[in-house]
C-alpha cells in the first residue's frame, strides 16, 4: 500500500534563505512518526507546507499515493483529509466545547447557511462520542474559557477529528501541560492512530520515548536521520548538532 504522505525532495526558498533542502519523509498509514530537532531545522515549515500555508520551491508532496497536494489550496487540503492543529488555540472560549465541535462539523460542509442549520440526532450522537473520546463530556456544556490548557488543547484536536482527517499534524501538542494531562495526550494519539496517521513536531524527548514509534530528525532543512528514538541516541550526528555534544 502507498504511504498516506510521501514528500520527494521539498525545498523552500524564503527569499534567498534555504529553509527546507530537499526533504523526503514517508508516513504510513496508521503511523504515529515524530518529528524532532533543534530550532530553526525546518520542521514547522514541513508542516506548513503539507497543509499549504506555504508554497514548496521545488519537489512534491503526495496524499494517499494520488493527490499531489503541492498543487492545492489550504482548503482544499483540509477536504482531502489534512487537518493541522497548531500551537496556539482557536477555540471559541465563549461557547461551550459541544457548540465548538458543532461548529467545527458544520465548517466541513463548507456553507456558511450550514452554522444556523438543526443538526440531526446521528450529527449529536458523534459529537457526544467525540466528546468521550477526548475527555470533555462531562464539562460539554461548559463555557470553553472555564476549561484546563489541557482540556483547551484536546477540545481543539476533537474539533480535527471532527472533520474525520486522514492524516493529522500536530505541533507540540502537550506544551505548556501538566504531567497528568501529558499522560492523557499520550493515550489520546495513540487512540486517534487507530483511524488515522499523525505526524507530531515535538520537542519534550520523555515524550516521545513513550512511543515505539519511529523518529525523524531535521537539522538545517534536511533529513538528517532517522530511526526508533534509542538509534537515533546512538547516532553520532544527532549527537554532535541535536543533543549539542
Ligand atoms: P523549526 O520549526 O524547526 O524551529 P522553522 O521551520 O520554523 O524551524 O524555520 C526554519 C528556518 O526558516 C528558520 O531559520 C526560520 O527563521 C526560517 N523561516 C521560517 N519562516 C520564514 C519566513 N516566513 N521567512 C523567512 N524565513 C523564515
Amino acid at each position: 500500500m502507498q504511504p498516506i504522505l510521501s514528500c520527494r525532495d521539498v525545498m523552500v526558498d524564503f527569499s534567498g534563505f534555504k529553509a527546507l533542502q530537499g526533504v523526503n519523509l514517508e508516513v504510513d498509514h496508521h503511523e504515529i512518526l515524530f518529528l524532532i530537532g533543534p530550532n530553526g531545522a525546518g520542521k514547522t515549515t514541513l508542516l506548513d507546507v503539507i497543509c499549504g500555508k506555504t508554497k514548496s520551491t521545488n519537489g512534491e508532496v503526495r496524499f494517499a499515493g494520488e493527490v499531489t497536494l503541492t498543487k492545492l489550496s489550504e482548503q482544499k487540503i483540509v477536504h482531502h483529509g489534512v487537518a493541522r492543529k497548531f500551537q496556539a488555540p482557536s477555540i471559541f472560549l465563549q461557547l461551550t466545547p459541544f457548540e465548538n465541535l458543532e461548529i467545527a462539523m458544520k465548517q466541513k460542509k463548507g456553507f456558511l447557511s450550514m452554522l444556523f442549520a438543526k443538526m440531526t440526532q446521528t450529527q449529536e450522537e458523534k459529537i457526544e462520542q467525540l466528546l468521550e473520546r477526548i475527555g470533555l463530556y462531562d464539562v460539554r456544556h461548559q463555557p470553553s474559557s472555564s476549561l484546563s490548557h489541557g482540556q483547551k488543547q484536546w477540545l481543539e484536536i476533537g474539533m480535527q477529528l471532527i472533520q474525520e482527517p486522514r492524516l493529522l499534524l500536530l505541533d507540540e501538542p502537550i506544551a505548556g501541560m501538566s504531567g497528568e494531562e501529558r499522560t492523557k495526550t499520550g493515550q489520546l494519539i495513540e487512540e486517534i492512530a487507530k483511524e488515522c496517521s499523525v505526524l507530531i513536531v515535538e520537542h519534550d524527548m520523555d515524550f516521545v520515548r513513550n512511543f515505539s514509534t519511529k523518529v525523524v530528525v531535521m537539522h538545517e532543512g534536511k533529513v538528517l536521520c532517522e530511526g526508533s528514538m534509542d538509534e537515533i541516541q546512538e547516532n553520532e550526528e544527532v549527537r554532535n548538532v541535536y543533543l549539542g555534544r
